[in-house]
C-alpha cells in the first residue's frame, strides 16, 4: 500500500514538473469569476446601494482586465446579470469547467455603533409605609440618550478557507475526482479508486498545494490594494461559512472589496474609478501569482517539501507553518 502511494506521489510530482516546462498557460488556463449574491439575495445594504450590484460591477471589470492582460486565459462567470445561482451550482460550474482558480467578489459591512450618553437626571418620587408612617422618598435617576452612528470600519480583506476545513476540501477533491486538473489523469494515474488510501494521499497533496496557492494569492491581492492606498485588513482564514471556497476543487479566494456601511467606501465601491482600481489590483496580483507559480514549479524543493509532509503526517499544521514561513520570506 505504501509503495503504491509513493508511486502515485512520484507521478504527481513528475506531472507537476512536466507542467512547469509548458509555462503558465498550462497552470492557469481557466479562472472562475464569482460575483457574490445576486437576484433576491441583495447581500449587504448601504445608504443607497446593494452589495450584489457592486459585486457584479467589479467582477465584470475584473473579467475585462484579465482578458486584456492575459487573453489566453479562459474566463467563466458564475453570473453575468442580476440573478442568484445557488452556491452549490457555482461550485459545480467551477469544478465542471476544470477551473484552475476561483475568485469570489464580495463587499463587507459592519453594524452601526451603539452609544449611550448621560443627558441629565430626573426626580422620581416613591412612598413607603402606611397611615401616619407614610413617608415620601425622592431620588435622582440618571437619564440617558441612546443613539447609533455609522461604523467607521473600512478596507479590504481577502479570505481563504479555514485550515481546519482542509478535510472538506479533500472531500470536494474526491467527489470531483474525474475532473481533477490534469487532462491525462487516467494516463498518469491509471484507474484510481477515489475511496482508496492511495487516492486520499494524493488528494491530500493537492489540497495542501491548493491551500498554499490560495494563501499566496490572497497575500498578493492585499499587497496590491495597499500599494494604491486602500486600508488592508489583511489576508485571513475564515473559520465559518465560505462554503463555496471549500467546495471548489481548486485554489480559491474571496475578496471583500470594502465596506458598504462606510459612506466614503460605499461611494468608492459604486464609482467607476473604484471598481476599475479594484479590478486592476486583482489582475496585477494574478500576474504576480503566475510568476510565482512558474518559479515554484522550477524549484524541485517545493515538491520535496510536499512529499516529506505527506509522509510524516496528514495534519495541516506542518503545512501551515510552511505557509507562514513562505509569507515571511516574501515580505
Ligand atoms: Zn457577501
Amino acid at each position: 500500500m505504501l509503495q503504491k502511494t509513493l508511486v502515485l506521489v512520484a507521478l504527481f510530482i513528475a506531472s507537476t514538473l512536466l507542467f512547469s516546462f509548458a509555462g503558465h498557460k498550462r497552470m492557469l488556463r481557466t479562472i472562475i469569476i464569482d460575483a457574490g449574491h445576486g437576484g433576491k439575495d441583495v447581500g449587504a445594504r448601504g445608504d443607497y446601494s446593494y452589495e450584489k450590484d457592486i459585486c457584479l460591477g467589479v467582477a465584470t471589470r475584473l473579467g475585462e482586465e484579465i482578458a486584456r492582460s492575459a487573453p489566453d486565459i479562459k474566463l467563466i462567470f458564475t453570473r453575468n446579470t442580476d440573478t442568484y445561482p445557488e452556491l452549490h451550482a457555482r461550485a459545480k460550474l467551477a469544478n465542471q469547467s476544470k477551473g484552475d482558480l476561483f475568485i469570489s467578489i464580495h463587499v463587507n459591512s459592519a453594524p452601526p455603533k451603539q452609544h449611550k450618553e448621560l443627558v441629565g437626571s430626573k426626580t422620581v418620587v416613591t412612598y413607603t409605609g402606611k397611615g401616619k408612617k407614610r413617608k415620601k422618598i425622592s431620588r435622582q435617576v440618571p437619564q440617558y440618550r441612546y443613539y447609533s452612528t455609522p461604523n467607521p470600519a473600512q478596507g479590504t480583506e481577502t479570505y481563504i478557507w479555514g485550515a481546519h476545513k482542509n478535510e472538506d476540501k479533500e472531500v470536494a477533491m474526491r467527489e470531483n475526482a474525474p475532473m481533477l486538473a490534469e487532462e491525462n489523469f487516467q494516463e498518469n494515474y491509471g484507474d484510481v479508486d477515489v475511496n482508496s488510501a492511495d487516492f486520499t494521499a494524493l488528494s491530500l497533496l493537492k489540497t495542501k498545494q491548493f491551500f498554499k496557492r490560495s494563501a499566496t494569492l490572497a497575500g498578493m491581492v492585499e499587497e496590491e490594494f495597499t500599494k494604491i492606498g486602500r486600508v488592508s485588513r489583511g489576508q485571513k482564514q475564515r473559520q465559518v461559512g465560505i462554503w463555496v471556497l471549500q467546495a471548489t476543487a481548486m485554489p480559491s479566494i474571496l475578496v471583500e472589496t470594502g465596506y458598504i456601511s462606510n459612506r466614503e467606501e460605499e461611494d468608492y465601491l459604486n464609482s467607476e474609478k473604484g471598481q476599475q482600481e479594484l479590478a486592476t489590483c486583482i489582475t496585477q496580483a494574478l500576474r504576480n501569482y503566475m510568476g510565482w507559480l512558474e518559479k515554484q514549479q522550477l524549484q524541485p524543493q517545493g515538491a520535496a517539501v510536499l512529499v516529506n509532509d505527506a509522509a510524516k503526517e496528514s495534519s495541516a499544521h506542518a503545512f501551515l507553518n510552511q505557509v507562514a514561513a513562505d509569507e515571511q520570506k516574501r515580505k
